[in-house]
């Protein structure tokens, strides 16, 4: 098949960078990903995780369990931190 024809399936986002491509570059390997776009994506998500490891934090806190440092350091671990 031509790859001009899959560009008539429009774009997709890169599932490394994040960024519209069309879809023939993505199915051919003819999309490189630009690394300041990889970062720009990375931060985002580092952001979106921030609030929701702030609410565990202070959850984890109200609930009492957070007395010793052992118990903050257990806690860390079961939950993957
Ligand atoms: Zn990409």
């Amino acid at each position: 098949m031509s790859s001009w024809l899959w560009y008539a399936f429009g774009a997709r986002p890169c599932p490394h960078c994040g960024a519209d491509v069309p879809v023939g570059q993505l199915l051919e390997g003819e999309h490189e990903c630009d690394p300041g776009t990889i970062e720009d994506r990375q931060a985002d998500e580092a952001r979106a995780a921030v609030p929701c490891l702030v609410a565990e934090i202070a959850e984890y806190l109200d609930s009492g369990r957070g007395q010793t440092r052992l118990a903050f350091a257990r806690w860390c671990r079961e939950h993957g931190r």
